[in-house]
C-alpha cells in the first residue's frame, strides 16, 4: 500500500503547500483522503485524477473539504468527464456542501458524486482497499479512517483532540498519519480539539504503530521541530507529510 501526500497544512494553505489531502493506493485502487484547498491541483500534478476510485472527506471544515467544489468542476468540465465517484463523509456533509452550491436533488452535484454517509463502526470496501471508520474528538462530526490492503494498515486521524476513536483504531497500525497541529507540551494550548506533535508521538507509542507521519501542522511552525518533539515521545520513525512525499508500507 502506498501513501502519497497532496497537502498537509493545517487551517490554511500557503504557497506550494495545500491543506489536507492524501492518496492511498493498492493495486488499481486509489482512494483520496480529504480535499483541502490546493489538493485538486496537486491531484492533477500527480496524474491521478482519472484513476481516482473514491474520495473520503473527514469533516466539514474548509481546510478538509473546500476542494470538493474544485473536484466537482474538474470531473464535470475537465478533459476526462466522469460521474458517480463515491464520496464518503459524515452524515450531513453532502447536504451542507450542496446548500452552498444551491444544488437541488437533480443537480449535477449528485451525478458527478455518489454521496454516502458513514459513521463510527462502518466498513466499506473500495476495490482493493477496505475502509473502516471511527469518530474523532473535534468541533464537528469528524471521521477517523483506517485503510487496510495487502495485509497492511494505514490509519488517518482526521482532525482530533485527545479522545474519540483514534487510539483504539491506531492500535497495531503499520502507519499512523496523525494530526499534530501544535508544538510544546500536550494540552498546553488548552484547545481540546487538536493534538500536539508530542501528543501524537505519545499516542503512536501507546498504539505501538510501525511508523508515524505528522500532518495538519500549523503553517507558522517549523516541521523539523514538530518531528523532533514527536520522535522523543514515540521512540520510533517519524516523518512530516511534506507535499509530494510518498511512502510504501
Ligand atoms: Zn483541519
Ligand atoms: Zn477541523
Amino acid at each position: 500500500m502506498r501513501l502519497r501526500v497532496l497537502g498537509s497544512n493545517g487551517t490554511y494553505p500557503t504557497p506550494g503547500r495545500p491543506c489536507s489531502g492524501f492518496l492511498v493506493e493498492a493495486g488499481g485502487t486509489v482512494v483520496m483522503l480529504d480535499a483541502g484547498p490546493g489538493t485538486v491541483a496537486a491531484l492533477q500534478e500527480a496524474g491521478e485524477a482519472a484513476r481516482l476510485s473514491a474520495l473520503v472527506v473527514t469533516h466539514a471544515h474548509p481546510d478538509h473539504c473546500s476542494d470538493v467544489f474544485s473536484l466537482f468542476n474538474l470531473l464535470r468540465l475537465g478533459p476526462e468527464p466522469r460521474s458517480g465517484l463515491p464520496v464518503l463523509g459524515p452524515e450531513g456533509l453532502a447536504a451542507g456542501l450542496a446548500r452552498f452550491l444551491g444544488a437541488g436533488e437533480d443537480h449535477a452535484f449528485y451525478e458527478v458524486f455518489d454521496w454516502r454517509a458513514v459513521g463510527g463502526g462502518d466498513r466499506v470496501s473500495m476495490g482493493e482497499v477496505e475502509l473502516t471508520f471511527g469518530l474523532a474528538h473535534h468541533q464537528v462530526p469528524t471521521l477517523v479512517v483506517s485503510c487496510r490492503a495487502e495485509g497492511r494498515r494505514v490509519v488517518y486521524s482526521g482532525d482530533t483532540g485527545p479522545g474519540g476513536d483514534l487510539a483504539a483504531m491506531a492500535a497495531g497500525a503499520d502507519l499512523l498519519l496523525c494530526e499534530a497541529t501544535f508544538q510544546g507540551e500536550p494540552g498546553a494550548t488548552g484547545f481540546p480539539y487538536h493534538l500536539s506533535a508530542a501528543g501524537a508521538g505519545a499516542l503512536a507509542k501507546e498504539a505501538a504503530v510501525g511508523r508515524l507521519v505528522l500532518t495538519h501542522l500549523s503553517p507558522r511552525l517549523d516541521p523539523d521541530r514538530s518531528v523532533s518533539e514527536a520522535a522523543v515521545a514515540f521512540g520510533g520513525p517519524v516523518d512530516w507529510a511534506a507535499p509530494g512525499w510518498e511512502v510504501e508500507t
